[in-house]
């Protein structure tokens, strides 16, 4: 027999003791062939004045074994601390958050008996990325970053995991029509990169309606991969209307490491008291089975898994009266399931993982550097002291070289010239300088232009350089 292989193993706070107990109790049971190096991270950790939750030395055991099975943590109340999950995922680049739903129907009450959907979520940029910055009295900013090789990643591993899993289609969702560039990145590659995969079907959903469907109407869906704020917000909806968040488990896969949770927190009014369901940490654990190709095991608890289910060993959160037949705490139902190792559920679908195909991981794409012209500057601007009209005409007289104010926006809308009176201004002025016919301008003339703009009284809260890459303007039009 192969040497066991390490994994890190965390049992979090509130529930997670015994439902990390409960299922490393089934997976050894099952002849999982694992090493575990135990780590503390959490509120204890936070609360000694580590602001990440994770002492030092646990990060040294997640670099060594590059595998984490993690139960769920709380979090302190109050500010300073950073999020556990946000930080792990960034700093162990794990690009994809992997999220099966699926229906157990009869035995788990739902609306949509036949659901069996997987959302992959990008899980280190967009609104993630963790830039705010407060620039007014009355604006507050999040940026939003969608980057070339981060969305390659997610949407290859996408099509990867339909192929691996016998899977026939995958969507994406997006909000192209409002954010063009960033949003409209994500579909572009999307497109890109399903032509190399023809034997699955592929298509794009506008990410309201996509969701609306979803929510009304998920067995349409299979394997669907969006960018991380919808697929944060999607997982849980899917979740919850396939059954309940407490039976899905994720998992959090980089090109060196990966990490497997249950989607649920840390409960912490059901702590402590046997009540609580393992299912989704135990799903997440054959997840990670699989990721460490003990495809036999996982095949195993699984079906187990699903056969306790069958018969109605239920814990009190998804026990219906009529439909379960035992409602069992958490020990008693990974005893259950333990018991049931080797047989195969005879309503619901049993797996089968061990056809499970290697995935071609992502590898950086040579590309050829755009070439790269600089043409203009937005001036952001704190600035309450008048109308559009006064701020205009104003700074219509700050030049330098050719790089004039040839538009103002406010959130977004043009306001000079030409604005409409009943447009709502707050006090951030976006004030949009170009030279003549986009030709270039050299950079030391926006450090120039700001300087005359400071003397004439304003105050610049940021800018944002104008380039075209190849041509093609890097900058969203002016709307209004
Ligand atoms: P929660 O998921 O802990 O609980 C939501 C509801 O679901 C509660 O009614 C709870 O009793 C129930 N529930 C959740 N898991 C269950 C299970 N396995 N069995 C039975 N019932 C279950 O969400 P919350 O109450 O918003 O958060 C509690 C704490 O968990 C917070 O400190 C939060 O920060 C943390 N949290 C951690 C993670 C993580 O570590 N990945 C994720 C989400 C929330």
């Amino acid at each position: 027999m192969a040497a066991p292989t390490p994994i890190t193993v965390a049992y979090g706070d509130g529930i997670g003791p015994e439902i990390m107990e409960a299922t490393l109790r089934i997976i050894q049971s099952a002849g999982a062939n694992i090493a575990i190096e135990t780590i503390e991270i959490g509120e204890k950790v936070y609360l000694r004045g580590v602001d990440t939750g994770m002492d030092p030395g646990a990060w040294e055991s997640l670099r060594r074994t590059r595998v984490f099975l993690k139960a769920p943590i709380t979090t302190p109340q109050g500010g300073g601390y950073k999020s556990l999950n946000v930080t792990t995922r960034k700093a162990l680049g794990l690009y994809a958050n992997v999220r099966p739903s699926v229906s157990y129907a009869p035995f788990v009450h739902t609306l949509h008996p036949t659901m069996n959907v997987v959302i992959i979520r990008e899980n280190e940029e967009d609104l993630y990325a963790g830039i705010e910055h407060r620039q007014t009295a009355q604006v507050y900013q999040c940026l939003k970053l969608i980057t070339r090789p981060g969305s390659e990643k997610v949407i290859r591993y996408a099509f990867e995991y339909a192929r691996a899993h016998q899977r026939k289609k995958v969507t994406c969702f997006v909000k192209d029509n409002i954010m063009k560039m960033t949003d409209g990145l994500f579909h572009k590659i999307f497109d890109e990169i399903a032509t190399e995969y023809p034997d699955l079907e592929h298509e794009t959903w506008i990410v309201d309606i996509g969701a609306a469907k979803l929510a009304d109407t998920p067995e349409m869906f299979d394997v669907i991969v969006m960018p991380n704020l919808y697929g944060d917000v999607l997982s849980d909806v899917a979740a919850q209307i396939a059954g309940s968040v407490g039976l899905a488990g994720s998992a959090n896969i980089g090109d060196q490491c990966a990490m497997f949770e249950a989607i649920h927190g840390s409960a912490p009014r059901v702590a402590g008291q046997n009540r609580a369901n393992p299912s989704g940490l135990l799903l997440a654990a054959v997840m990670m089975l699989v990721h460490l190709q003990q495809f036999a095991v996982a095949t195993q608890v699984h079906n187990a898994w699903l056969k306790t289910i069958e018969d109605g060993v239920h814990t009190y959160d998804i026990f219906t009266d009529g439909v379960s037949r035992q409602k069992v705490g958490t020990a008693e139902f990974a005893t259950a399931v333990i018991d049931r190792l080797g047989e195969t559920p005879k309503v619901l679908t049993p797996v089968s993982y061990d056809l499970a195909q290697p995935m071609t991981l992502w590898h950086q794409q040579v590309q050829t550097k755009p070439d790269k012209r600089l043409v203009g500057v937005d001036v952001f601007l704190d600035w309450d002291a008048g109308s559009p009209n006064d701020l205009g005409d104003a700074l219509s007289r700050v030049t330098y070289g050719s790089l004039r104010l040839r538009v103002i926006t406010n959130r977004g809308i043009k306001v000079w010239p030409d604005g409409l009176p009943e447009t709502f201004c707050t006090d951030h002025w976006r004030c949009r300088f170009m030279g003549d016919n986009n030709e270039p301008i050299p950079p030391s003339h926006v450090v120039s232009l700001l300087q005359e703009i400071t003397q004439a009284g304003f105050e610049p809260i940021k800018t944002e350089n104008l380039y075209f890459f190849d041509g093609v303007p890097g900058f969203s039009a002016v709307h209004g």
